[in-house]
């Protein structure tokens, strides 16, 4: 089940009660300091604003909008802007707080932050859109900055929305401001390759786990759930390989063929605003059957809480690549790592996204920009790293992956903020 409207599933469980418990584990593998503990345990800043929109019609609706701000002992606050009918200050807070982990395993100098808008974006015109988002940046223009908190595309988010906050943001300013956000076009100041980035070092990843395992591309076979930014890409970049995609999906359910998708024909019919399951390559399968599916990989590219202890035993995959934020609860992560399933945990799998915002924001900074060669091979170095750190920290410890990527983020943020100190 996804996580609600509250931040919680049908179980209870909540996003941010699963954050905090896994920093809580955490903490006790890494005997942390008590004290640092408690302060990672909370947002340093929480902001809800009313964002007031003159819809298509002429009648106002005020939707609710976020921005946590988890930690920003490292470096600016980092991390997206979600448009979604389950955003809720939980489900913000606990993704904040993994962008804090994860930017600091990637040994990138940002913080986590997190924001997103209560709506559903795909019943609203592209003018309510530009209306609730200029709004929205209006309303949160304090809190943002290059040097204070950097958005990004998240769900339902993409380019246009980038651009649309960097408008916004610079009007106010009374200057050009390309580093209030990353994963804007390149012409206003994006990086080549962004867009790209985190299918394509979670594909990275998943060839570095192939080759860990002894075990061909051309061999393998693939399931993607989400087939919008990242689930496409990596899609796309894994067929590209020579794996077989067995299946597809979005919101609305997916498409199956044995004989492998053409996933650049899906990729064609998706950009004419056609539901994945309206693709003739192959037959409809519902969105809970596409993740049990058996293969070799499977890619949860969509949202969180989709595998649980309910149907983590009839998972049957070999790597669990997760590309979304938080797919899996905690209980499920147990009963697949008991099964000995190779999981890429989240936090190291989808950091590609944040690597290249990263390099964006260098090269906003220095107005000098890079090209696709020099943006691939920086991603596919950080990425190989990350993923060798994680893999030695967990036979070190004989720990997971998941809390092996955890413990490598959180000690390193917890180291800094042990040098820095308690103000006052
Ligand atoms: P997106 O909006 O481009 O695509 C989301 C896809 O998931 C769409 O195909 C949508 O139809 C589908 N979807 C939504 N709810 C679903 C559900 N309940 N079941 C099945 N499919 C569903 O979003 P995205 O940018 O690709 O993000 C996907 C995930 O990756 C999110 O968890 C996001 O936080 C994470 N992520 C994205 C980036 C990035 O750079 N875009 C970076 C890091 C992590």
């Amino acid at each position: 089940m996804p996580f609600s409207k509250q931040g919680t599933d049908t179980e209870g469980r909540s996003a941010l009660k699963e954050a905090q418990t896994q920093l809580d584990r955490a903490a006790e593998l890494l005997s942390l300091d008590p004290n640092l503990a408690e302060r990672l345990r909370h947002a340093k800043r929480s902001l809800i604003v009313a964002v007031p929109v003159r819809m298509d019609d002429g009648h106002v609706t005020s939707f609710t909008g976020y921005r946590v701000q988890h930690n920003v002992t490292l470096g600016p606050g980092k991390g997206g802007i979600r448009y979604a009918p389950s955003v809720n200050l939980e489900e913000v807070t606990a993704l904040s707080m993994w962008m804090t982990w994860k930017c600091a395993l990637m040994n990138i100098p940002f913080g986590g932050a997190k924001g997103g808008i209560c709506c559903d974006a795909t019943k609203m015109s592209r003018g309510e859109l530009q209306r609730m988002t200029r709004r929205f940046t209006f309303e949160i223009f304090n809190f943002i900055g290059p040097d204070k908190d950097i958005p990004a595309p998240d769900m339902y988010t993409n380019e246009q929305t980038m651009a649309w906050i960097m408008d916004t943001y610079s009007t106010q300013v009374g200057h050009s401001v390309p580093g209030v956000v990353t994963g804007k076009p390149a012409v206003i100041g994006g990086s080549v390759g962004r867009r790209e980035a985190t299918g394509g070092g979670l594909v990275n990843l998943i060839m570095s786990a192939l080759e860990h395992l002894g075990l061909e591309p051309g061999k393998m076979t693939a399931v993607v759930q989400g087939f919008g930014n990242v689930g496409s890409v990596a899609a796309q970049e894994l067929s590209r390989r020579g794996v077989r995609i067995l299946a597809v999906s979005d919101v609305d359910g997916g498409v199956y063929n044995k004989a492998g998708l053409d996933i650049d024909a899906l990729i064609h019919h998706v950009e004419w605003k056609q539901p994945v399951t309206a693709f003739s390559g192959g037959e409809p399968v519902t969105n809970a059957a596409i993740l049990e599916i058996p293969c070799d990989i499977l890619v949860p590219a969509a949202t969180s809480g989709q595998i649980t202890a309910e149907n983590a035993p009839r998972i049957d995959c070999r790597i669990l690549a997760e590309g979304a934020n938080g797919p899996t609860t905690l209980e499920a992560d147990r009963i697949l790592e008991d099964r000995g399933v190779f999981l890429i945990p989240d936090i190291l799998g989808n950091a590609g996204g944040v690597t290249v915002s990263y390099f964006e924001w260098v090269q906003d900074s220095q107005q000098y920009f890079w090209d696709m060669s020099e943006i691939q091979g920086r991603l596919e170095k950080i990425m190989k790293r990350a993923f060798a750190e994680v893999m030695a920290l967990s036979a070190e410890k004989k720990v997971g992956h998941r809390m092996a990527a955890l413990m490598i983020g959180i000690s390193r943020v917890a180291e800094a903020m042990r040098l820095r100190g308690l103000y006052p």
